[in-house]
């Protein structure tokens, strides 16, 4: 069965023109117009998108609206800020035979979790559910989203009610290298801990900035996530977040020196002995070249000191 597509439309240029939909600098507006641009960043989220379930967050004016419909998602549900687009929106809900909703919202403040039937829903340690989250939203948007959706991939909360969803999402191509990078990258850091402990993370390819209008200033990394069964460290979040965030503060220096900052005086130096000797990880070693393992290593013998001290999870360096 061939996927269902949409009628013949106006282009893109020719909607933001009848709209006046001139994108709005100091929103981070940028578009992309060219079709098989589109088309191909939605290939990455799977072959077939036939029969998914599909919330694309910012959509402006439509093209990735457009290639998703195309590839025969059964329901697409968009969330876009910007009132001006919802005419433009709406005129693609008509063409799509009732597939595409459009929500006028804040994807920061919108739920995600009553948008797709029940029938949807998968065990989480079982198939994955055909639910995808695709988005080119600003960056400054971008960035703190992944954070908060990985804080969701962990209690399976949000997006991820329906199982483990999988996301195609933009950004500016040295954060989408950050996310991706292996132990020993110079762009080894925070996110790439937070993200691979919790979803496969791929780099599936960058769009230069010229693809889009108007042009921003950087080029655009496109990534892929799937949740994982079992994330790599069996801890809460933010235990994982505040120790990765302390070991990573400072960089090039021994990741010593980071967990340390997680205690107090008077006992940080003992309990910071205690940390390493119970994982085992050498303390002259710099952030950038720990293992998962080892980082794991490090939040469990963390997390058990916590266990034992009242308070101590609510200490906070500075
Ligand atoms: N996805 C379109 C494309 O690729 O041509 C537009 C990309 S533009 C960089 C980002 C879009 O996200 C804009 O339409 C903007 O209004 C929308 N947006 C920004 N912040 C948003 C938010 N918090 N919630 C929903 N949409 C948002």
């Amino acid at each position: 069965m061939s996927p269902l597509r949409l009628p013949p439309l106006p282009t893109l240029r020719e909607i933001i023109r009848l709209y006046g939909l001139r994108a709005e600098k100091q929103l981070a507006q940028n578009f992309i117009l060219d079709l098989n641009l589109t088309d191909k960043i939605v290939k990455y989220a799977g072959k077939n998108l036939e029969g998914a379930y599909v919330c694309e967050v910012g959509p402006g004016p439509g093209g990735i609206t457009r290639s998703i419909l195309n590839r025969g998602a059964s329901q697409v549900v968009v969330v876009e800020k910007d009132k001006r687009f919802m005419p433009s929106l709406q005129m693609l809900a008509e063409a799509s035979e009732g597939r595409l909703q459009v929500f006028n919202d804040d994807i920061l403040k919108f739920n995600m979790e009553n948008i797709f039937p029940e029938t949807v829903k998968k065990d989480w340690h079982g198939d994955l559910p055909d639910v995808h989250i695709i988005g080119n939203l600003p960056f400054n948007v971008s960035t703190p989203l992944i954070i908060r959706w990985l804080a969701a991939v962990s209690n399976h909360s949000g997006p991820f009610v329906y199982g483990r969803s999988r996301m195609l999402l933009t950004f500016q191509k040295e954060v989408a290298e950050r996310l991706t990078a292996p132990p020993n990258h110079p762009q080894r850091s925070r996110p790439s801990v937070m993200a691979q402990h919790l979803c496969q993370v791929k780099h599936c390819f960058t769009i230069p900035g010229k693809a889009c209008v108007p042009t921003p200033d950087v080029d655009i990394g496109v990534v892929h996530f799937t949740p994982l069964k079992e994330p790599l460290i069996k801890l809460p979040f933010h235990v994982v977040e505040k120790v990765v965030r302390s070991v990573f503060h400072f960089r090039q220096k021994y990741c010593r020196k980071g967990v340390e900052i997680l205690f107090p005086y008077p006992t940080m130096k003992e309990l910071t002995n205690e940390v390493f000797e119970s994982s085992g990880v050498d303390p002259t070693r710099i952030a950038p070249s720990l293992s998962m393992e080892e980082i794991n290593g490090l939040c469990l013998a963390y997390s058990a000191i916590c266990d034992r001290i009242p308070g101590l999870i609510d200490y906070n360096y500075r």
